[in-house]
């Protein structure tokens, strides 16, 4: 399967940013498509204006969180079937910045990923431990819990790709190791293959944290690794490109 790399915009972006998608668009060839699947997730206030540049370049657009229930009395959140409607394909559920700022427990991401897929859109599961939880020899525990808490095991396996986020890698320029990123995709695997059966295997692993063009051919090496969820080096084209043609680069 490709690579797939995600772009996370957070909360960045004016309409004039637009520019910059456009470039996305434009980088995109022929060849880069072929081996690398792209995807950018703007804030919902530019998903449509991109459904409209995007054209035939063969971008995924996603959003970036979703509410559980289809539509109703929730003021300011969206629905899944909302971003489908907006021209989205996937939405991310369950950052880490979503887990810290709104206080999501995985029982909820779960409730969103379900969402997800109701409305015919891919869900992007994050989990990740924190510097501490890492710290005290936890990480692998902390992330197998949050997956089992945070994946219905009635998904259709196709439509979910789990992002890999240790919370304390995310905008702080620290990775971890190739090693710990190894034995952390491993150990979701096997977890993925627990819950799943044989389609456990071709779930889509991303990495996420800290991903810029200059390491991005080294996470991405790294066996399990199925791609990139790309925050800060995902808002411009001269950083977000190199990362895919970086992925593109690799034999598989
Ligand atoms: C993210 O928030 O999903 C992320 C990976 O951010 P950054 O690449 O900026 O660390």
């Amino acid at each position: 399967m490709k690579p797939l790399i995600a772009g996370n915009w957070k909360m960045n972006g004016l309409s004039a940013s637009l520019a910059e998608f456009d470039a996305m668009v434009a980088g995109y060839d022929v060849v880069l498509r072929s081996a690398v699947d792209l995807m950018v997730c703007p804030p919902t206030t530019l998903l449509t204006s991109m459904a409209v540049r995007v054209g035939t370049s063969g971008i995924a657009l996603g959003g970036q969180d979703c509410h559980a229930a289809i539509q109703g009395a929730h003021t300011g959140c969206i629905s899944a079937e909302m971003i489908a409607d907006a021209g989205g394909t996937s939405v991310i559920v369950g950052h880490s910045e979503r887990r810290a700022d709104h206080h999501e427990t995985s029982e909820m991401v779960a409730a969103k990923a379900k969402a997800a897929l109701r409305a015919g859109l891919l869900a992007i599961i994050c989990v990740g431990e924190t510097k501490s939880e890492r710290l005290e020899g936890k990480a692998l525990a902390v992330v197998g819990q949050q997956l089992k808490e945070s994946v219905p095991v009635d998904l259709d396996a196709s439509r979910v790709v789990i992002a890999y986020e240790p919370v304390w890698a995310i905008g702080t320029g620290l990775t971890p190791t190739t090693a710990d990123v190894i034995e952390m995709h491993a150990h979701i695997r096997a977890l993925l293959s627990d819950l799943f059966g044989a389609a456990g295997a071709s779930i889509r692993i991303l990495y996420g944290g800290s991903v810029k063009p200059s390491n991005a051919a080294e996470l991405l090496s790294a066996a399990n690794v199925g791609g990139a969820l790309v925050g800060g080096a995902s808002l411009k084209a001269a950083d977000f490109l190199p990362i895919a043609q970086a992925a593109a680069a690799i034999v598989r």
